[in-house]
């Protein structure tokens, strides 16, 4: 017998109807790209907007399940593109810009996309791409018609094409399980993989990531997302946001500090979101000029482990609550969220703290498990680790048009991390499972050892990677940025972990570099760190 309810299907359409209906009046704040001028307009706005803009793109060919492709910052014309490709039950491709332009090609190739609308700062990539991209029937510049580009491509005007569609389009129904949007794997090996989201994998996720133990978001709210809209759809944050009603802020090309920080207090953010590599940069300006946050309460941190050290500054230097958040592109991205329950509140600080290094534990609709080599389950008892398991109703079942065979092991979806799991659910990660170091048979986190080198005052950023030895296989190697004027040597460095870590955990050398690589989405990039440095000559070996 089934139950006698509504079977409404879950759009993303409905989200931006419901902010229209129910907040119309709440604020979504751009920085300009063209200026970086601030932009105002409304949840009302935006959906008449994202309507007529829907209109446009069906007067360019655009149909249910056309890919369109984005090249662009966060902000407002972004975040319409957002409801106007989906809204129609076309699929809104966001592309990282900082890939490399092979890469692009590669993924709006596969992604077979028909029209891709771009920022003007990314023109000179846009010219470079076109002829190797010989699908795209339309390039849209995100401007209007006083800041239209000089340019020997025939290029669209986003702002004429709502001009000429005073008419929004009446959103159409559709299947929840049609496809929405795509987002491909930054992959720091082969070529990336598409990751398909569905309209109700999408609103489920928005649901679960406005949780109070999750993202802890409310009409009470102004959101900040500094995590791009083209890294995993800004962590679902342009569609939990006008789930409940919250004012949006996009600071759009400007990432540093100084602009963060001016916006930040301009606006009076409560909610920011992030990878740790952002945060240096806001913190650094915080310490140097002597600033406080006005309104800010709290901020995710993810995408990488976030250093111990960052949580505390954030928490005891500034009262800002630290969600250390772990997920990934395939997991749409929230996986879990660090939050305390009610029973750990009376534990001591150390107590309390040690908890919070972890990356938290699920929110409903993700269930984990780790595995050992054999892949029979292991102990939830902090101490084990394996390869880390997920499933849930938006985990990715199989990627893009196929690629990289069925992905699933007996229904579970394999992370790549390795982690432990303890008694309450708390998950650790220990690390990726490739750069996890091995020693004489036994592993070493990196990840534990970056976090205690930055630590250290000293130091700015860290990286561990494995460097093969004769007798132990691999050990580890430190390579250090140190902080701006700070003259930190070898032996230093090394006595700091003295007591924080293992002994036979020490790092068998330090090298200092002025600067480490990172991926396109701001993790570090260990493969050409492997590449660098997996052949350095250790004094140990
Ligand atoms: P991506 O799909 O590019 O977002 O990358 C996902 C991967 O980033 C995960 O599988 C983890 O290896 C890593 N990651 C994400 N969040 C965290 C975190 N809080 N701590 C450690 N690693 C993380």
């Amino acid at each position: 017998m089934h139950g006698l309810m509504m079977d409404l299907p879950l759009t993303i359409a409905s989200l931006i109807e419901h902010a229209d209906r129910y907040h119309g009046d709440t604020e979504i704040v751009s920085r300009r790209i063209e200026d970086g001028t601030i932009h105002r307009t409304t949840y009302r706005d935006v959906h008449a907007r994202a309507r007529r803009l829907a209109a446009a793109l069906r007067g360019l060919g655009v149909e249910a399940t056309t890919r369109v492709g984005t090249l662009a910052w966060n902000g407002y014309r972004h975040f319409e593109l957002y409801y106007a490709v989906s809204g129609i039950g076309a699929v809104c491709h966001t592309i990282n810009p900082r890939l490399f332009p092979e890469q692009i090609a590669y993924i709006v190739g596969h992604a077979d996309d028909q029209v891709v609308c771009f920022d003007l700062t990314f023109l000179p990539l846009v010219e470079k791409l076109a002829p190797h991209c010989p699908g795209v029937k339309h390039w849209v510049a995100m401007t209007d018609r006083a800041h239209m580009p000089a340019s020997a491509l025939p290029l669209q005007c986003f702002e004429d094409l709502i001009d000429a569609h005073p008419d929004g389009v009446e959103w159409p129904a559709l299947d929840e399980r049609s496809a929405s949007s795509l987002c491909y794997t930054s992959g720091t090996t082969g070529n990336p993989k598409g990751v398909l989201y569905s309209h109700r994998s999408t609103v489920l996720h928005a649901y679960g990531a406005c949780l109070p133990d999750a993202l802890n978001l409310s009409a009470r709210d102004v959101v900040l997302p500094v995590v791009p809209m083209f890294h995993v759809n800004a962590w679902g944050l342009p569609y939990s946001a006008p789930l409940v009603g919250a004012k949006l802020v996009f600071p759009g090309a400007a990432l540093d500090g100084a602009s963060l920080v001016e916006l930040f207090e301009a606006e009076g953010v409560t909610t920011s979101a992030g990878v740790p590599t952002i945060w240096l940069g806001l913190l650094a300006h915080m310490k140097a000029q002597g600033l406080r946050f006005g309104a800010l309460k709290r901020t995710v941190i993810g995408g990488s482990a976030c250093p111990p050290a960052m949580i505390r500054t954030f928490e005891d230097d500034y009262g800002v609550q630290v969600l250390h958040a772990w997920g990934m592109t395939e997991m749409s991205p929230l996986g879990t969220v660090n939050t305390f329950k009610q029973r750990q509140l009376a534990l001591d600080k150390t107590a309390r703290d040690a908890i919070q290094n972890k990356q938290g534990r699920p929110i409903y609709g993700v269930d984990m498990k780790i595995v050992g080599d054999d892949g029979a389950e292991l102990p939830r008892d902090g101490q084990a680790f394996g390869d880390l398991l997920v499933r849930g109703p938006w985990i990715c079942a199989s990627y893009f048009k196929g690629e990289g065979g069925d992905p699933l092991r007996d229904g579970w979806f394999p992370t790549g991390d390795v982690a432990t799991l303890d008694a309450d659910g708390f998950m650790q990660i220990t690390d990726r499972s490739k750069d996890v170091i091995k020693s004489g048979g036994e592993w070493i986190s990196s990840i534990d050892l970056e976090n205690t080198a930055v630590a250290h005052p000293d130091v700015a950023e860290a990286a561990v990677i494995g460097v093969a030895h004769p007798k132990w296989d691999e050990r580890p190697l430190l390579l250090v940025v140190r902080k701006p004027g700070a003259t930190l040597g070898r032996e230093e460095m090394l006595a700091f972990f003295e007591g924080k870590v293992a002994k036979w955990w020490l790092p068998d050398d330090v090298v200092f570099v002025d600067a480490l690589p990172h991926t396109a989405t701001g993790k570090l990039l260990k493969t050409k760190l492997r590449e660098d440095y997996g052949h350095w000559k250790l004094p140990t070996a």
